[in-house]
């Protein structure tokens, strides 16, 4: 079924009678050429493209709870392209592109909005490396504008610009940056990976693998033993769960990272807004909230909510940005499992398991990078090579020393 506008009206005038459900719902089968775990964006979107970018068509998404319920229905929605390193900024311009097109691809309403994303800097060494950042971007060919505070003051005049202690002294704007919503991105790629024949299970566990000779066969879920001939993972904040159960131990730690959103208010913010002097990042969601958020919680844990000191430590960002936020009432605030890697790059390879995938290390980036990740993860189940754009998302790179720190953190997971 094609959603248009013709079909809207149409229904409307008929009962509403015509709509049919967006997935199917079907049983497992006993064996598929290929099986994804973990029905996030990451995983329906490897789906959707091994379907129609690559023609295979037995394919299996499965998920122990339902789709969406994960990161990719919990994030707030940033999508940008602003990395400095080689070994991203091509991965995510790509992710970038193939945002602007996503909709008409999958005739979904993903309400990708590209209202733009400003990154402030407070002192004059931020400046100096904004303005490298931006000069790299704009040499890969991705748009970048420096502005100075009189710039910034045109976008944003609400913004707490004389703060004694951080003055806004301008900025890093990405126009093509913005928000997309996202729970409508799981729901369109299962949507369009459904209709060409991709099964996607629901409530089905993945609860070990079956490796015999160094080769997986399959896995064991909640709903029985499964074959496959490949298996890629993409459980995002429970990769190092799932991995372990194969018998590997990730460069990869679990944390929470929090979210929250305001009541609905009159339109005020222009686009995304970060704080460079904390951990403050804000949009407004078209029906009126303030959706922000700031550093994770820095502990392991596996629990899907937060501590109050993140709390605390969020709302003291906000309010030295902007300090009208304070009038303003929470109306929800949730957590999410991020699966911080080691330098803050995610990893997109094969495993020494032959036939056994993996995609994970998102950190708190992984949303931004839905579409490239799923096309990218499709080139390596589909070909055995990465993807060009990907090439440098490897394990290995942890034993080498090719670290891609795109912070220059080094290898310290919470700080990523
Ligand atoms: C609060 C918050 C804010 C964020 N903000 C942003 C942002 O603004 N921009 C951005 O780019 N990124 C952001 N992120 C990060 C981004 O959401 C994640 O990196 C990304 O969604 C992870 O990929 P995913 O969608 O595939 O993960 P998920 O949606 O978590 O998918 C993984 C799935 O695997 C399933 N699973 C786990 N174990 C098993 C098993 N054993 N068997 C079967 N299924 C299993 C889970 O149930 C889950 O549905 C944020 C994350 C959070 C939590």
């Amino acid at each position: 079924m094609r959603y248009s506008g013709f079909k809207v009206i149409k229904e409307a005038l008929t009962g509403h009678k015509g709509w049919q459900p967006a997935w199917r719902d079907p049983a497992p089968q006993p064996h598929y050429d290929i099986i994804v775990i973990g029905g996030g964006g990451h995983g329906l979107a490897t789906a959707y493209y091994l379907a129609r970018q690559f023609g295979q068509h037995r394919v299996a998404v499965l998920e122990k709870g339902w789709i969406g319920g994960g990161n990719v229905g919990r994030n707030t929605t940033i999508i940008r392209s602003n990395y400095l390193l080689d070994g991203n900024e091509p991965f995510y311009k790509f992710s970038m592109k193939l945002w602007e097109g996503l909709e008409q691809d999958f005739n979904f309403n993903a309400m990708v909005s590209q209202r733009g994303v400003l990154n402030l800097c407070h002192t004059d060494a931020q400046r100096d490396a904004m303005r490298r950042r931006g000069n790299a971007m704009r040499l890969n060919g991705v748009d970048a504008e420096l502005l100075d505070t009189e710039g910034v003051r045109r976008m944003a005049p609400f913004l707490n610009f004389e703060s004694a202690r951080f003055p806004i002294k301008g900025g890093l704007l990405q126009r093509r940056g913005g928000t997309v919503r996202h729970d409508a991105v799981a729901w369109g790629y299962a949507r369009g990976a459904d209709a060409r024949g991709v099964d996607i299970i629901q409530n089905c566990e993945v609860t070990g693998f079956r490796i015999e000779n160094g080769r997986v066969k399959g896995v064991e879920t909640t709903r029985g033993f499964i074959g496959a001939g490949k298996v890629g993972v993409a459980v995002a904040g429970s990769s190092s769960k799932v991995m372990g159960m194969a018998g590997m131990r990730l460069p990869i730690e679990s944390h929470v990272l929090q979210a929250f959103v305001s009541e609905g208010l009159k339109p005020v913010l222009p686009g995304v807004i970060t704080y460079g002097a904390g951990h403050f990042y804000v949009s407004q969601s078209d029906k009126g909230g303030l959706v922000f958020g700031g550093d994770i919680d820095g502990y392991n844990s596996y629990a899907q909510r937060g501590n109050l000191p993140v709390v605390e430590d969020v709302c003291e960002g906000g309010m030295s940005l902007m300090p009208m936020i304070g009038r303003a009432r929470l109306l929800r605030m949730w957590g999410g499992i991020m699966d911080m890697s080691m330098d803050g790059s995610p990893i997109i390879d094969k495993t020494h398991v032959e036939g056994l995938y993996f995609n994970g290390g998102w950190c708190y980036g992984g949303f931004k990078a839905t579409p490239a990740s799923g096309w990218a993860f499709a080139h390596l189940l589909s070909t055995d090579t990465p993807h060009s754009t990907a090439k440098a998302y490897r394990f290995d790179r942890f034993l080498k020393g090719l670290m891609i720190d795109e912070k220059g953190m080094g290898a310290q997971p919470n700080l990523h």
